[in-house]
């Protein structure tokens, strides 16, 4: 990798600042921000207050957003691995590497993975490369079941719900300016009652909070909207509290709607609630109406040996699949468009250097389903070591043959071929998205169905037995995979850690700056310990972002656990 200085030659780069209206990357509220470039680089970001999503708020998130554009450990060049090294070479070369990689490959043996990093257009660009270039059966699939994903509700809706549930979600630290709405509601006597297995935040802002076992969320809202006290036991609740919840939301039933928020797309059905999905990654709900189903390529990658990865850092974010990086290992080929060198980046075989959200323009669709525009900085000239997604991908498929179907030259364009194919897309055009705001997606939908695929995966969660006697939950707080929040100074002051509450500690002759080996039947780690009586008894939490001790090596959420104090011999 090259290690030239991120500060451009101020001969090639304008001398005045500029603002370049974006969206904030690191949630999927989808807050729309200024970029602020001077002398070339970005140095800063403002709120947008035209915006009905942020309304010229910001959170700390959105505020150092900027920072890791400037990382010097951006990856300036292709690189392709010779041996135990990575070689700069020139695009021609990589691409030329790329096509003859995969020419050792029938098509369903190579698996592509799509991120919700990325815009629209470039996931839209991806699952056509594997339909059109390498004839991938699985993209033939993916534009079928991607018209199943329906819009959801707005955020200004929310205040009109009587009763709003939080199950096992940190609104408040994960998704920041999503509470404002939340705030809103409560303001006008709607009731917030959140469960989860730590007193968070949101959990401190509610006005019941259920320190709970962890729970499927169909048990737990069972438990809750029927007042269930026979699940009392299983969810570790007392009766009584199972009791006052449930007469709460009886009671705010009456009055109106009820508002469920749960991370992810695996949502249940229950009958007259609402689900409101809350989505990690800035793009999330966009990949999945692209690709139809999210992780699919994950779990079937038993007879894949090539894989095609853009953006996103899976052996970070896919904890809950059996260890991706038990996955990666078994790859013979592996290609990477990212924009830092991550722990996927090692299994590589060649690397491509991806522009930054800043540095390109396209859309993203927010958790309420609403698309909106990102614009490419002014003085992006200075990161131009660095190609959009979907650029890249244009230009592998034109030196594979596939002229004529990759020759966009903007993403207006892939825009309105996505209208033409995914039908939730249709009627939003082009300048639609350019407003403040954005469009929704499912305009030409007659009906609001807030719910994705309703096929759920019902797994049955591991319960705590001698050998494994401790529940570990995990979650990301406010750093993500920290590809890009890990990069940033601003954001990044921890290290990997388990919680335990004081009273299991003790027991186990564990005391605060201890470190503990917490195994798994699937795995084993040394972290230190953060002890706190803030977290129910029995149940561990780690967060899921940390390279060094990350629980995806423990496999799945909601694993058990046996955690003991581990000296260093
Ligand atoms: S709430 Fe999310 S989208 Fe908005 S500024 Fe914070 S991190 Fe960015």
């Amino acid at each position: 990798m090259t290690t030239s200085s991120p500060l451009p030659d101020t001969a090639d780069v304008p001398s005045f600042n500029t603002r370049t209206k974006t969206i904030c990357p690191f949630c999927a509220v989808g807050c729309s921000l200024y970029l602020t470039c001077s002398n070339g680089i970005v140095t800063g970001v403002e709120p947008d207050f035209r915006s009905p999503v942020n309304e010229g708020c910001i959170c700390i998130k959105g505020g150092h957003a900027w920072e890791f554009i400037n990382r010097e450990d951006r990856i300036r060049s292709p690189l392709v691995r010779i041996g135990d090294r990575f070689i700069p070479v020139s695009w021609e070369e990589a691409y030329r590497c790329i096509a003859e990689g995969f020419a050792s490959f029938s098509a369903n043996e190579i698996m592509l993975l799509g991120s919700g990093l990325c815009t629209n257009e470039d996931n839209y660009v991806l699952l056509k490369f594997a339909r059109e270039v390498l004839g991938c059966e699985f993209a033939l699939d993916k534009q079928k079941k991607a018209q199943n994903f329906a819009p959801q509700m707005a955020f200004s809706e929310i205040s009109s719900a009587s009763v709003i549930l939080s199950l096992y979600d940190n609104i408040l630290e994960e998704y920041p300016l999503l509470w404002r709405y939340i705030i809103e509601a409560q303001k006008k006597e709607a009731v917030f009652i959140s469960a989860d297995v730590r007193l968070t935040l949101t959990g401190r802002a509610s006005d019941l909070f259920l320190q709970a076992y962890p729970l499927q969320r169909e048990e737990i809202l069972k438990a809750l909207v029927n007042g269930d006290v026979s699940l009392a036991k299983q969810a570790g609740l007392s009766e009584d509290l199972i009791q006052k919840a449930h007469d709460m939301i009886t009671k705010g039933r009456k009055k109106g709607s009820v508002l469920v928020f749960g991370p992810g797309y695996d949502i249940p059905e229950y009958k007259g609630f609402t689900f409101f999905p809350t989505f990690r990654e800035c793009n999330t709900h966009g990949f999945l109406d692209i690709y139809g189903v999210p992780s699919t390529v994950v779990r079937d990658s038993s007879h894949c040996y090539a894989l095609y990865m853009m953006g996103g850092n899976p052996v970070v974010s896919h904890f809950s699949t059996g260890g991706i990086k038990k996955h990666l290992k078994r790859f013979s080929f592996v290609v990477i468009q990212d924009l830092f060198i991550t722990k996927a980046t090692r299994h590589a075989n060649v690397i491509l250097p991806a522009a930054s959200f800043a540095e390109k323009s396209g859309t993203f669709t927010n958790m309420e389903g609403r698309v909106q525009q990102i614009h490419s900085i002014q003085c992006s000239s200075a990161y131009d070591w660095a190609k959009p997604d979907w650029k890249i991908i244009c230009e592998l498929a034109q030196s594979m043959g596939f002229r004529d179907m990759f020759s966009y030259s903007s993403p207006q364009e892939i825009f309105e071929e996505i209208q033409e194919n995914v039908s939730l897309y249709e009627g939003i055009s082009w300048k639609d998205t350019q407003n403040p705001g954005g469009a929704f997606t499912g305009k030409g939908q007659k009906e609001h169905k807030p719910i994705f695929e309703k096929k759920v995966e019902k797994k049955s969660l591991q319960t705590p037995d001698l050998r494994y006697p401790l529940w570990l939950a995990t979650g990301i707080g406010i750093l993500h995979t920290m590809t890009r929040t890990g990069r940033s100074p601003g954001l990044f002051k921890e290290e990997g850690y388990i919680m335990m509450h004081s009273d299991d500690a003790k027991e186990r002759g564990i005391y605060q700056g201890d470190t503990a080996r917490v195994v798994s039947r699937y795995g084993q780690i040394v972290c230190a310990v953060r002890i706190t009586r803030e977290i129910k008894r029995g149940v561990t939490w780690m967060p899921a972002y940390f390279s060094k001790a990350n629980p995806s090596l423990l496999t799945g959420n909601y694993t058990t656990v046996w955690v003991s104090r581990y000296e260093e011999k």
